[in-house]
């Protein structure tokens, strides 16, 4: 048996940020992670002489970021790339409507005015929402309120819709009524032509981080932690809700009461990237994103253009929450015909096939089960910060679902890093520490 002062379960951005800053307070911290790679949900795919970020690709606000001012640390160019939240502007997007024709500045201008509209009508009526109520529930109430014609309304009704299922992975029906309250972005959202991973690396560096080593129970008391093989006074757990939540996983004894039940309003969602390199651009110029509108988008309705990152012509879309279940066990070769075909009535038989294909499966890795947590209806914003209440003095979860103000990031695990290795310390380090 290893005796160390802290345990750090899981090598993502919210372990290694809590073990770094652990250790930079001068303690004994071993990390235990299950894949033979440090980073969790932030992996770069390097094959081919080609970088691609398989899990998180932006920082959605550089703005007073802390990610921004760890990557800018660790010496990792970054490219502007707005719109990646799902916004309905701020930056050129080729809107196709419903009969596969690009609307025109004034008919784009119309439909964007109509979701900034629908938009400001919905946040007093998230905030007086019932506890049980869905995003649906809310948005309807939202549409209504306009008295528009049925048409109309059914395009901000699909706007809505797809910006659940590319938000959170998950159905409008799905997701609570307050799941997308941190849906705010300030700045400029940036991504990573080196790759996303050189975050994760960097954290790591010089820490004793333990890979391929999977840890499948941990047994705590006011007196300490175990785990197989290891005892420290204290652990951090930041694996993913999937994880917390299935057999694979015990803390014994169980977690309190508070925790269990934020834990169960929680789920890990469907949410897969497909990539798709061309031998040539046929999509419009100067554009940042590609969205159709109408029936035919109910499947890939938003491309984003991330030639930008290095000069190969490519497209990045999501098959998210239904069509990520869906598409489940479908060959790449599968996804991008079924892609393709969508973007030739767009762009023309003349499209043509892509030379590379990436699709990902987050919800078949065990050591994710999902891309990130989502809020089921009856799920209050505090769930998240209730699951980081420290247990027995000893026990501490961490990662992005136990971070209210910006879940389901790379930001929220980076933060819940830092409060852990506070809660641990039991006094305030800078988070900055970890990086300078
Ligand atoms: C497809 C996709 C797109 C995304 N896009 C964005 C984006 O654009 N911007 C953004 O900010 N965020 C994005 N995210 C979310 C972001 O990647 C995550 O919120 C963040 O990386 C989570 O970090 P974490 O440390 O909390 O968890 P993780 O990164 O999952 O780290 C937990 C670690 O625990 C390990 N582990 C699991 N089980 C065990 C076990 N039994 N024993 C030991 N170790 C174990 C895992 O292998 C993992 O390394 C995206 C995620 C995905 C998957």
């Amino acid at each position: 048996m290893e005796h160390v002062d802290t345990i750090v379960i899981g090598a993502g951005i919210a372990g290694l940020t809590a073990a770094r800053l652990l250790v930079g307070a001068g303690r004994r911290v071993v990390a235990l992670e299950a894949r033979d790679r440090v980073g969790g949900r932030v992996h770069t795919d390097r094959s081919h002489g080609r970088v691609t970020d398989l899990g998180a690709s932006w920082i959605h606000g550089v703005e007073d970021s802390r990610v921004a001012d760890a990557a800018t640390a660790s010496g990792m160019p970054l490219v502007e790339f707005t719109v990646g939240g799902y916004q309905p502007d701020g930056r050129p997007i080729a809107y196709f409507g419903a009969d596969g024709h690009r609307l025109d500045p004034g008919a784009t201008a119309r439909f964007v005015a109509d979701v900034r509209t629908v938009d400001a009508a919905l946040g007093p009526v998230v905030a007086g929402s019932a506890p049980e109520a869905t995003y649906r529930d809310v948005t309807e109430v939202a549409l209504a309120a306009q008295g528009w014609p049925a048409e109309r309304t059914a395009r901000v009704r699909e706007y809505l819709e797809h910006r659940s299922e590319e938000q959170y992975g998950v159905r409008i029906e799905d997701l609570a009524a307050h799941g997308l309250d941190d849906d705010v972005i300030a700045g400029d959202e940036v991504v990573f032509p080196d790759g996303y991973d050189r975050l994760a690396t960097s954290l790591a560096e010089g820490l004793d981080v333990r890979l391929s080593h999977v840890v499948s129970r941990v047994t705590w008391s006011p007196h300490g932690v175990t785990v197989p093989g290891f005892a420290a006074d204290q652990v951090v757990v930041t694996v993913p809700v999937g994880v917390l939540q299935s057999d694979d996983f015990v803390i014994e004894p169980p977690l309190p009461d508070r925790q269990r039940a934020a834990l169960g309003r929680l789920r890990m969602n469907a949410f897969e990237k497909v990539v798709l390199r061309f031998p040539h651009r046929f999509w419009d110029a100067d554009v940042h994103a590609v969205r159709q509108l109408g029936p035919d988008g109910a499947w890939w309705h938003s491309w984003y253009d991330l030639t930008r990152l290095d000069g190969v012509p490519t497209l990045l879309t999501f098959a998210a929450g239904p069509v990520a279940r869906a598409i489940r066990g479908w060959t790449p070769d599968r996804v991008a015909a079924s892609v393709t075909a969508q973007l030739r009535r767009l762009y023309g038989a003349d499209v043509p096939d892509p030379t590379d294909v990436i699709v990902t499966a987050w919800q078949d890795d065990p050591f994710a089960r999902g891309s990130y947590a989502y809020m089921t209806p009856g799920s209050t914003t505090r769930d998240h910060d209730d699951l980081a209440e420290p247990v027995g003095g000893v026990l501490h979860l961490a990662g992005e679902a136990t971070w209210t103000d910006d879940p389901a990031t790379v930001t929220a695990a980076l933060h819940s890093g830092h409060r852990a290795a506070c809660a641990v310390l039991g006094r305030h380090v800078p988070i900055a520490a970890a990086w300078s």
